[in-house]
Order: structure tokens, then sequence, then C-alpha cells
């Protein structure tokens, strides 16, 4: 890490901050705008560092903080004697989706009544996706479906509605090459951006006969790269030429997971293969919005008036809900219902620790049953 871009919080700054105390960083300029409001109420404070990613995105509306480079402590069980003031202390939940709300199509037992039970104690609760396949509409049905009629769509932040929320605070007037599916399309169609490519796109075919030129649009600004069952190389060459040749082209990842759970069976190739694709034949670097990245958490905290520290994020992969909590100064609750299991968490090799973890998300309310 480039230690002129990440300041330290002194130990002694540290251990004042701990229980909601307000730590103001020396510098750099880039940092100098925010100031972390970090309540770890239960856990051993450990020292903070901003992460590269965090300065480099120039983010400003709320502190990107990150342990997990520095020296950390283990995750802690929740144990029953800690779950009543855990819960008093979290005003806005954001829940990840799949493997904590749901496992494919199915709802995770327990998970209706104990949203209904976090609603009864006037918690606010907020459930991200990073998969963008669907548009916020479509995830809301998915809920309703499952028997969660409760969930509104403005509880839903899925990254195709981020993509086109930050296609919208950058003002993009041109046209957008989409390499994703029908999610992504209806969320830019909502906030009244054309685009192009997408599933129709899915079906086309390069010839590659001596001399073959392919055409493309002089009026894309933006290439959005979201997770793609039909992606192939016309679409690839097509979102490699708006990049290339157009002046100023935007490239937009929703989101970089290495891998996705298409089936129970086996772990499938995620969007960071669609983006790192695009990323080697351009040469360009995405702007991400989905988890870890931090737009997805600032637009959130506008978006509904909540500060970080108010929040506690409930997800069940490390390396995107859990360093998303950490490098957002949330609080951090890591499930077992999903991808990560106690031994990949307890390993020497993991870096990246929660506040907290139980094994399923209904397990955080049992002493209130
Ligand atoms: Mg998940």
């Amino acid at each position: 890490m480039n230690r002129a871009v990440a300041p330290k919080i002194s130990r002694q700054s540290a251990f004042q901050a701990k229980n909601t105390a307000t730590v103001a960083l020396a510098t750099p300029k880039a940092a100098t705008r925010s100031v972390a409001s970090i309540r770890r109420p239960f856990g051993t404070f450990k020292e903070l560092t901003l992460t590269e990613q965090a300065v480099k995105s120039g983010r400003t509306s709320s502190l990107c903080v990150s342990n997990a480079m520095a020296t950390t402590s283990p995750a802690t069980f929740l144990e029953d004697e800690d779950k009543q003031s855990f819960i008093d202390t979290v005003d806005t939940f954001i829940f990840d989706c799949d493997g904590v709300i749901w496992k494919g199509d199915s709802i995770i037992e327990g998970v209706p009544e104990a949203l209904d039970m976090l609603k009864a104690k006037g918690k606010k609760m907020i459930f991200v996706t990073n998969n963008s396949t669907k548009s916020r509409a479509g995830y809301l049905s998915k809920f309703h479906g499952l028997g969660l009629t409760n969930v509104k769509a403005e509880e839903i932040f899925s990254s195709s509605f981020a993509a086109a929320a930050y296609f919208q605070s950058i003002n993009m007037k041109k046209k957008v090459y989409v390499v994703g599916e029908v999610g992504i399309q209806e969320e830019l169609d909502l906030a009244g951006i054309a685009h192009i490519g997408g599933p129709e796109d899915g079906d086309k075919k390069i010839d590659l006969s001596p001399g073959q030129f392919m055409e493309h649009d002089p009026d894309v600004g933006a290439v959005c790269v979201g997770f793609d069952r039909n992606i192939n190389y016309y679409k690839i060459q097509y979102a490699t030429l708006c990049l290339r040749e157009n002046p100023g082209c935007v490239f937009v990842g929703t989101n970089l997971d290495a891998v996705t759970h298409l089936t129970s069976a086996q772990e499938w190739a995620g969007n960071g293969s669609m983006v790192g694709a695009i990323k080697g034949s351009s040469g360009k670097e995405p702007v991400v919005v989905g988890k870890p990245a931090p737009f997805m958490l600032d637009y959130i905290c506008e978006q509904n008036n909540i500060k970080p520290e108010q929040i506690c994020m409930v997800g069940d992969r490390l390396d995107t809900d859990i360093q998303f909590g950490i490098d957002g100064g949330l609080r951090t609750l890591l499930v077992l219902s999903g991808v990560t299991t106690e031994e990949t968490l307890k390993s020497p090799e993991n870096a990246i620790q929660p506040d907290y973890y139980v094994s399923a998300m209904p397990d955080m309310l049992s002493v209130f049953k």
C-alpha cells in the first residue's frame, strides 16, 4: 500500500473513538473532508487504515476505512446475552439477499418472521444485491413471490439500479452499450438513459472473413458490463471499439464477483470474468458500482438520510459484503447460511473479519422469540 495516500488513525485516537466517537483524519487531502463516526460497541477496536480503493475513488460523503489490512481481531460469535444490545444499537440493517434472505429460489427458514420482528422494533431495512440480471421491479416480484410482501421497491438496491443511478449522477446524455441482461436495460429505461446492446446482441456472430470491419455507434458514451449468460465475441468487440475509439467513453462494471451460484452444485464464473475480458481488451479500468465499492453505500446513506455508524451490514460473503461494510465504517455481521463456512472465516489465510457471526440471519433475533 502506498503510505502517501493511506494515513493511519493514531492508536490513541482509535481508542478514544471506541463506542461511537468521532475520528478526525489528519491527511491526506483526499480524506480531509471525511470524518468517520465509528461505532464498535462490542468488539476490540482495530487500527484503521484508509483503503487505497477508497482514496482512489475520491469518496467523500462517507468515510471508507478498512481494518482488513491492519491487525485484525477474530470475529466473535454473537451470543444470546449480546443480542439485545446489538439490536438496540443498530438503526438500519443492510441485508445481502442470496445466502442471507434466500438461497436460489427458496426462502431461508425463519427469515419472514425475523424481518417482521425487526420492522416491529422500528428498524429500517435495505436489501442489496450485486446480481444485475434483475431490476428493482424484478427483485420486488421475487420478494413478494417468496412471501415477503412487506418489502417495498425503494428498499431494494441491485447493482443494475446502482449502474443507472451512477449514470444519472454523471449526467450521462449519450447512449450506453450494455453487456448484460434485462435488469440493466429496465433500470436505464426508468432513468431515461438511452441504451443499445444487451440481450438483443446475444445471438450475433462475427464473420471474420478477410478485411472484415465492424462498425460501431460513435454516440455511445458508456459501456456497462453486468452478468451476462449470453456474452459473446460480438459484444466484447463492440464494447472494446466503443471504449477505445469513442472519446471519453465511460467503463462501468456492476460488480467484480469472481464466482456466482447459478446452481447449487458448483460455483460458476461471475461478472468479474466479463468485466475482466473487456478490461483486458480496452486497457481501461472500470468504475465499479456494486459491493464492495462505496457508490451504493453513499447513495443509500444520502437517499435515506442515514449515517454509516447507524448501519449494520449483514452478508454471507467476506470479500464483497463484509469488505463493503468494513470499508464503509459499518458494523458487520456474517451469516454462515451462504457461501462462507466457519472454517473459511477462521482460516489463517482469511484477513477479512466481521464484528460478529451467526449461523443464519434469524439467529440474531432468537432471544426475542
Ligand atoms: Mg450473498
